[in-house]
């Protein structure tokens, strides 16, 4: 095995010139630090006026598409941009300098405005190491504490159901929050069936649908506990798959779905109507069952249940596009986009669809963007406005010394850094994380002072 270092004799010459070395990258480290804090903060501002939201699913999608970060990294600096926003005392570490990213990156997982103080002090004194494995102890500490809030709710847990004086029986209790929202999402399906046809099919909108015999939701509630109770004990208490548990059917008329000007319903099982573009996306790539109806709207004829996109050119569109085409995105499962409409004659080929995520499916049929394939065969997207939306943006202007323009325009807005602005304080004793975080983590500290006022 060779050495990696040529073997050379340390003249003082040469220590000299390599301590100048060190320093310059120390100081251009501390300016890209400096630099890193300022770009959090305009990640933070375009986070949060939604700069991304013209068709990325989220601002470290942008972000991925736009700077060249893989997702991971991207997630994190928006991670990163958004808890400094609340923690003052980081964010000013971080841009006078004092304070690598890397060291800031790992506090923020823990910080909040109540700990932000002594966590700096923990930035400050010691290295980066030293910061993740206290960054690492702190974190068991909390999730310690979110295990036992989770396992207090478990516990509290209850229904009370006991008979009143007057024989009627009472209903009370405390549910987890997964088990409340299936319990309301059941009562919801059992009132649209309970009372779907109460409504007027037709005429006003919204409320004024529903007709004068409906009774006040309190007692509409009542009654869709009776029939969950009827259903559950009429299937022999059987969950069934989770897909099957609720579905979304739409009834639409098929000059709706070729033109969307074109009178004709596009209704949701429960009456609510929905867009036509949002029934040309739910047809896009959905089973299809055709009902044929006659004048007074009664099913006269149900066709059998097919696939609007076969098994077999589903499995080869996957195959050839492997995730959503939309740029920037990729994400893996997706639907089959019909380019030019299956209603509006466009045929179900290879060349006529394209992968799109749900998201983006949304964003192609609902939100005015726009996709076609181009004579070579590539997609072009445009955005609402018909500006293209690249599969790669432009480059950025890179100067050709950074170095001078970062120390020029630091030194501008009065910040002077050097080699030593993000020297740790740690002056060589051993990290004793155990004791470091009882004395720095406040429900540590509570801990300790319960275990003491207990002894
Ligand atoms: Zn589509
Ligand atoms: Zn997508």
């Amino acid at each position: 095995m060779q050495s990696h270092a040529p073997t050379v004799f340390p003249t003082p010459e040469r220590v000299g010139a390599l301590d100048r070395l060190g320093d310059e990258i120390a100081e251009l480290s501390a300016h890209l630090d400096a630099a890193t804090a300022r770009l959090l903060d305009l990640i933070r501002e375009f986070d949060a006026r939604g700069g991304w939201n013209g068709g990325f699913r989220s601002c470290a999608a942008w972000l991925s598409w736009r700077v060249g970060l893989d997702l991971g990294a991207a997630r994190e600096r928006v991670r990163v941009a958004r808890a400094l926003g609340t923690l003052p005392l980081l964010a000013g570490a971080l841009a006078r300098g004092e304070l690598s990213y890397a060291k800031v990156r790992a506090l923020t997982r823990v910080a909040t405005p109540e700990t932000e103080a002594r966590l700096l002090g923990v930035g400050r004194a010691g290295t980066a190491a030293h910061v993740e494995r206290i960054v690492r102890g702190w974190r068991l500490v909390d999730r310690r504490a979110e295990a036992r809030e989770t396992a207090r709710r478990h516990a509290n847990r209850a229904l009370h159901v006991y008979q009143d004086e007057d024989g009627m029986v009472v209903v009370r209790g405390r549910l987890e929050p997964e088990v409340g929202a299936l319990l309301m999402q059941a009562l919801a399906a059992a009132r649209e069936t309970l009372y779907q046809r109460a409504r007027v099919p037709e005429g006003a909108d919204g409320r004024g649908n529903v007709s004068a015999e409906t009774p006040p939701l309190a007692q509409r509630q009542a009654d869709a506990l009776a029939l969950l109770a009827e259903t559950a004990l009429h299937h022999g208490l059987d969950p069934g798959a989770p897909g099957e548990r609720y579905q979304v059917v739409v009834h639409v008329d098929l000059p709706v779905l070729a033109d969307p000007v074109q009178p004709g319903q596009s209704v949701l099982e429960d009456g609510a109507r929905v867009s036509s573009e949002t029934s040309q996306r739910l047809a896009c790539d959905a089973s299809r069952v055709v009902m044929r109806h006659d004048e007074e709207g009664r099913v006269v004829e149900i066709g059998a249940r097919t696939r609007t996109i076969p098994p077999v050119l589903r499995r080869a569109l996957q195959h050839r596009d492997r995730g959503c085409r939309f740029p920037g995105c990729g994400v893996r499962v997706g639907q089959g986009h019909h380019l030019h409409h299956w209603a509006q004659g466009g045929p179900t080929t290879l060349s006529n669809l394209a992968l799109l995520c749900r998201r983006h499916h949304r964003a192609v049929h609902e939100e005015g963007f726009q996709v076609a394939r181009g004579p070579d065969g590539a997609l072009r997207f445009r955005r609402p406005d018909g500006r293209p939306l690249p599969e790669v943006p432009p480059p950025a202007e890179v100067p050709a010394d950074p170095t001078k323009v970062l120390r020029a325009c630091h030194e501008s807005s009065g910040l002077r850094l050097t080699a030593r602005t993000a020297c740790p304080g740690w002056l060589g004793e051993r990290l004793d994380v155990g004791w470091a975080i009882d004395v720095l983590h406040p429900r540590a500290q509570k801990r300790t002072l319960d275990g003491a006022a207990s002894r």
